[in-house]
């Protein structure tokens, strides 16, 4: 057993921490604030290899697996700039294609997400089907060679900045009984596709759409994969991840909030000599975040190394942990550290209770804590299914 990353691995982690900090959180919240995206950080990540370091070296990429996308993950939210898109792009969507798809749809699209000049975004979630997606309702029927597919999703993140949305769908014959999905990559502006922005509370660049599939009309190859077998394998390959990269990048918001929040208490001294940070009422409770989100990492790098190595079954159950100890662990911590910083912790300037929304929902989504605790349940305690 080892904790060290290889030389390679702490390069890519120190170079991937150095251009996070060039950028840093004050330019991820004005773009925020400014309804503006980070197209400058992604396409300077993208330059630099940083977004396609899991995808093969013969589509553009770095050839690496999903533990450099965790790396890259954690030290940008480290630094401040916790990017959704890296969860949904190069992580799911790279991940699914690379895994499943046809060598066509590989070679289209990889090379783009590799450098970043490509996002393809991804909808599952739907207004009916919430967290049972054994009751999707979003339909793709055959006319000829080609496809129609119509239903409606929501919550879907960063549609306005991609050039694809890679949509999860049922085929008609297999609309009642058990779901057998099938994955479509649809281009943003296909006809019969239209989005609206949901408000959101969570100061962040991207933005979540309710997305409307009226017909759209998909040619043969839009179906990834070579048949309609390929959808389930495809689906349950974004799963592992999904969880380990979100997961990641709740450890590094963690991270940065009590770094941000010990720096403070450090210095800062309202009683005679004495720092905050010397109150053990202060001190502890941002240690003890610090342990939570230390044992996430731990939890993350198992998962990784687990998926990495092939072992998807294990690394289903290690990712799951490791995305909801690193939810409850970032959540733990950025609250805690608004608390350290009293009035300060409320304002734009101190950069942490601005990650207030994004750590909420971070224990929401891409799946709660809930689902987590029942995927747990059932397949490591061995309890009935709950529902
Ligand atoms: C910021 C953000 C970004 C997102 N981005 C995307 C995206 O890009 N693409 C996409 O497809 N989706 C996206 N989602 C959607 C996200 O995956 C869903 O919100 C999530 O899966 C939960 O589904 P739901 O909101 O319908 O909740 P519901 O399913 O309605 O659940 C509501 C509550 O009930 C609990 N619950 C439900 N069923 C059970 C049960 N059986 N046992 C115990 N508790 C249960 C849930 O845990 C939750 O607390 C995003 C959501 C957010 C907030």
């Amino acid at each position: 057993m080892t904790f060290d990353l290889t030389p390679e691995q702490d390069q890519l982690r120190d170079a991937v921490r150095a251009l996070g900090r060039r950028y840093g959180h004050s330019y991820f919240v004005a773009k925020a604030k400014s309804g503006e995206h980070t197209t400058e950080l992604w396409t300077e990540a993208g330059q630099l290899g940083y977004l396609g370091v899991n995808i093969p070296t013969e589509y553009g990429g770095g050839g690496g697996g999903i533990t450099e996308l965790a790396i890259v993950c954690e030290e940008l939210a480290a630094a401040g700039c916790p990017l959704l898109l890296l969860v949904v792009s190069p992580a799911i969507a790279a991940t699914i294609l690379s895994r499943h798809g046809t060598e066509e749809q590989r070679k289209r699209h990889l090379p783009g997400l590799a450098d970043g000049s490509q996002k393809i975004v991804f909808a599952i979630t739907e207004p009916e089907a919430g967290s049972n997606f054994h009751r999707l309702g979003t339909v793709a029927r055959r006319d000829g060679d080609e496809w129609l597919l119509s239903g409606r999703k929501c919550y879907i993140s960063g549609v306005d900045e991609a050039d694809h949305v890679l949509v999860v769908a049922r085929t008609e014959d297999a609309a009642t009984g058990k779901l057998k999905p099938a994955l479509f990559i649809v281009p943003t502006d296909a006809a019969g596709l239209t989005r609206s922005k949901l408000d959101m509370e969570i100061l962040s660049p991207e933005n979540q759409f309710l997305l409307y599939l009226d017909d759209v009309r998909l040619p043969a190859d839009a179906l990834v994969g070579e048949s309609l077998d390929a959808g389930l394998p495809a689906l349950f390959a974004g799963l592992n991840p999904e969880r380990i990269t979100v997961a990641a990048m709740g450890a590094g918001t963690g991270r940065y909030a009590i770094e941000r929040a010990s720096e403070y208490t450090a210095t800062r001294k309202v009683w005679g000599g004495r720092t905050i940070g010397s109150h053990q009422a202060v001190s502890h409770p941002l240690a003890h975040a610090a342990v939570q989100v230390e044992l996430a990492r731990l939890m993350i790098q198992k998962a990784a190394t687990l998926y990495d190595a092939g072992r998807d079954l294990e690394a289903g159950v290690a990712g799951n942990m490791a995305k909801y100890a690193s939810g409850e662990a970032a959540a733990l911590a950025v609250d805690t550290a608004v608390q350290a910083l009293g009035g300060a912790g409320m304002t734009t300037e101190y950069g942490v209770a601005t990650l207030l929304g994004a750590v909420r929902a971070g224990r929401i989504a891409p799946v709660s804590r809930e689902m987590i605790l029942n995927f747990v349940a059932q397949h490591v305690l061995g309890q009935d299914k709950s529902y």
